[in-house]
């Protein structure tokens, strides 16, 4: 069971460039930054911007953030001190990373992990993220509920990439089973459905094969799709067509 992390099982307010605004109210009071503007200079600047590229070489935390650092100091710059941008974009990653400070699990997220862990599915998280992903899940109380946890950063694909997908489900002995959820029509339904993984979007009003209003709706769709399988492989295309109709 493939979980989106970022606007699937929890979220940031503000996301990137709340976290560098953050920073700046907390750390240079009279810095002259406005959200809009950082918002624009940050916009296609990560890795996962650029997802037909993979990077297996950075899959260290610290030549991941080398990376992306310069992208941080570029949406600081000019609104600070010179001197205090490389501080000041350290800092940026410290907070991203600091489950205490604003990220939010969503109502249903542990009940909708519970379901699919109480009937034998394996909880695993597939993220375009930081290389901490996992310190971050683990924070955020869901150790118990997630068997695996698969970041971009670390893998070296980002979703939509085949690779991504691949590289989790084969950790995971390429189980028969498996279903992908997401927030993402692109990097998270299509890039599942191309592989022939069914997928359930989630929590907007983007268009999908699947939609669900949220993860424990997705969670009880998937349990009744397979309920009665014991464990015989099912065509993905049938899980489909049968949950369709149970919508
Ligand atoms: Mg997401």
């Amino acid at each position: 069971m493939l979980w989106d992390f970022d606007g699937t099982l929890a979220w940031r307010p503000g996301l990137w460039g709340g976290c560098v605004l953050e920073v700046l109210d907390e750390l240079a009071p009279g810095h002259t930054a406005e959200l809009e503007k950082v918002r624009a200079v940050l916009k296609g600047g990560f890795p996962w911007d650029r997802h037909t590229e993979p990077h297996p070489h950075l899959s260290s935390p610290d030549a991941w953030w080398e990376t992306v650092t310069p992208l941080l100091s570029r949406a600081i710059r000019g609104c600070v001190e010179e001197a205090r941008v490389p501080e000041l974009a350290h800092a940026v990653r410290l907070r991203f990373i600091d489950a205490s400070k604003q990220w939010r699990v969503f109502d249903d997220t542990r009940s909708a992990l519970g379901t699919t862990a109480s009937t034998g599915w394996r909880n695993v998280v597939l993220s375009n993220h930081v290389p901490e992903l996992s310190t971050l899940v683990a924070q955020l109380g869901l150790g118990d509920l997630v068997e695996r946890v698969f970041s971009s950063a670390t893998t070296g694909y980002e979703k939509p990439h085949p690779e991504a997908f691949r590289v989790a489900l084969r950790a995971c002995g390429n189980p028969a089973r498996r279903w992908m959820v997401g927030d993402n029509p692109i990097a998270d339904v299509a890039g599942a459905e191309a592989l022939g993984i069914p997928a359930i979007l989630v929590r907007t009003n983007g268009r999908a094969r699947q939609t669900a209003k949220d993860v424990a709706a997705a969670a009880k769709l998937i349990v009744r799709t397979f309920a009665g399988d014991t464990g015989g492989t099912r065509d993905p295309a049938q899980a489909t067509l049968l949950s369709k109709e149970e919508t």
